[in-house]
């Protein structure tokens, strides 16, 4: 006996949701297998508020879309200044996803399997036949024509025998990221906008349409001196004060949350990249807490509004820029990229730019990049053939997935390879 699907999805975070959700619109049987008991990954466990604006057109930006609109029913949703209308609020956005995915016309194909891991796979030549899963209560095998990896580790990848690319030592600074509460956002974005005159870096958002009448604001500061950051002398200040670790000012950056006028996301702290060791890396954890209550106590004592802050959310995912990328049929590589190189299957179109977090001092890029395309034999396994990866694991070249990576681009990814899947059915 066994269950059979058309489709099955290992992970339902940024990409696997959005390959769900186009996979059982176009009315295949689908099944996703998310470990957590909640959907979203790095967007709502790992706290990843506000999405990177990326697409330059709507190609395999439906699921965007809709979950823009569902996610304005739940006032889970604003749009900033910018136009970028990818300003969720994490928590709420696990009951959008749930709500959005288990809709009328999706949920007679869709099946989700909260925490459940693959325990095994079995394969037949170079094709996936089956896997088993570790739950006591599904131990019968699930059998599918497709497999798509939506882990973020490639953990699916490799234990069903993909090749890893293995291109350069480059790594990118991990994060532990967590929201603060009970802040006074007004008297908060009064003070900045005094002291930080950079439109670019510092800026704030109220209207009644987009913001449902919310002040939002953004503002930044890095240890870097290819420009000046208002904010440093106040981070300066804090390690002078010993409130602050010295590598606690490599890199500062702060959002207010959609739905709340009172929350403040922190795209920090850094933390080092210790993925190859399981124990260095679990003592990051342990100095990433440290590391957060530090910035709490700091921006308490040296930011008004922030003065009866409490810490509401630590990230329950770790934020993992980048670990394990796949060897596809076709490796993107910044030549493709610099060269504008088109393709006839094209997966998105975006230009986000090339975006690495590094642990050393004035060795972070945040570079510009023209218009680009992906090409859908990227997200296609080269060893393995009927499995598909999505989202921060697919093949490109380490720079080219440092801008590709970005949530909208993820989604698009999966929804391409929805509608590529089913062509083939
Ligand atoms: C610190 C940080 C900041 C970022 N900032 C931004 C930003 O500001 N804007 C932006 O657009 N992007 C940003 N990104 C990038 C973006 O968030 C990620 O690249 C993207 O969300 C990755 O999507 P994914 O689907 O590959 O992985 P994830 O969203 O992580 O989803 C993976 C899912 O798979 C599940 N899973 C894992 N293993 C298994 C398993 N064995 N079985 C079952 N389920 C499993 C996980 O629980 C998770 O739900 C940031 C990333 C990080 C780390």
């Amino acid at each position: 006996m066994s269950k059979n699907y058309d489709v099955v999805i290992i992970g339902g975070g940024t990409s696997g949701c959005a390959c769900a959700y186009n996979c059982a619109k176009l009315k295949l049987k689908t099944l996703l297998i998310e470990k957590n008991n909640f959907l979203g990954g790095l967007m709502t466990g790992g706290l990843v508020v506000p999405i990177m604006k990326s697409s330059v057109d709507d190609l395999n930006c439906d699921y965007y879309k809709n979950l823009v609109d569902k996610a304005k029913k739940y006032h889970a949703q604003i749009k900033y200044k910018d136009g970028n209308d990818g300003w969720f609020n994490p928590e709420v956005m696990k009951i959008v996803l749930e709500d959005l995915l288990t809709q009328e016309d999706i949920r007679p194909y869709l099946d989700i399997l909260f925490e459940a891991e693959v325990d095994s796979v079995l394969k037949d030549g170079n094709s996936i036949s089956s896997i088993v899963l570790n739950s006591n209560l599904l131990s019968i095998p699930i059998v599918s024509k497709y497999y798509i990896d939506a882990t973020g580790s490639a953990s699916f990848s490799i234990k069903s025998g993909c090749q890893i690319l293995n291109d350069t030592k480059e790594k990118q600074q991990n994060t532990l990221r967590f929201i603060l509460g009970n802040v006074d956002i007004e008297k908060f974005s009064e003070f900045i906008l005094e002291v930080d005159k950079d439109e670019n870096v510092t800026n704030t958002y109220r209207n009644d349409i987009d913001t449902n009448s919310e002040l939002h604001f953004t503002t930044a500061c890095t240890w870097d001196t290819n420009k000046i950051w208002a904010l440093d002398k106040y981070l300066q200040k804090g390690v002078s004060d010993g409130i602050l670790a010295e590598f606690d000012r490599s890199y500062f950056q702060i959002f207010s949350i959609a739905g709340t006028t009172s929350q403040v996301a922190f795209n920090c702290p850094r933390i080092n990249n210790y993925l190859d060791n399981p124990y260095l890396y679990s003592n990051e954890l342990i100095n990433a807490k440290q590391a957060i209550y530090r910035l709490y106590q700091f921006v308490k004592m040296n930011f008004p509004g922030f003065d009866n802050s409490i810490i509401t959310n630590i990230a329950t995912q770790t934020g993992i820029r980048e670990q394990n990328r796949v060897k596809t049929k076709y490796v993107y590589t910044i030549d493709d990229l610099e060269a504008q190189k088109t393709f006839e299957t094209p997966v998105l179109r975006a230009n986000y730019g090339i975006d690495i977090h590094s642990a050393k001092k004035d060795s972070s890029i945040l570079q510009k990049t023209p218009n680009y395309e992906l090409p859908i034999e990227s997200l296609m396994s080269f060893d393995v053939k009927n499995l598909y990866v999505i989202g921060k694991i697919i093949g490109a070249d380490f720079k080219t997935h440092s801008a590709l990576r970005v949530q909208k681009s993820c989604m698009s990814m999966g929804e391409a390879v929805a509608k590529h899947i089913k062509t083939l059915i």
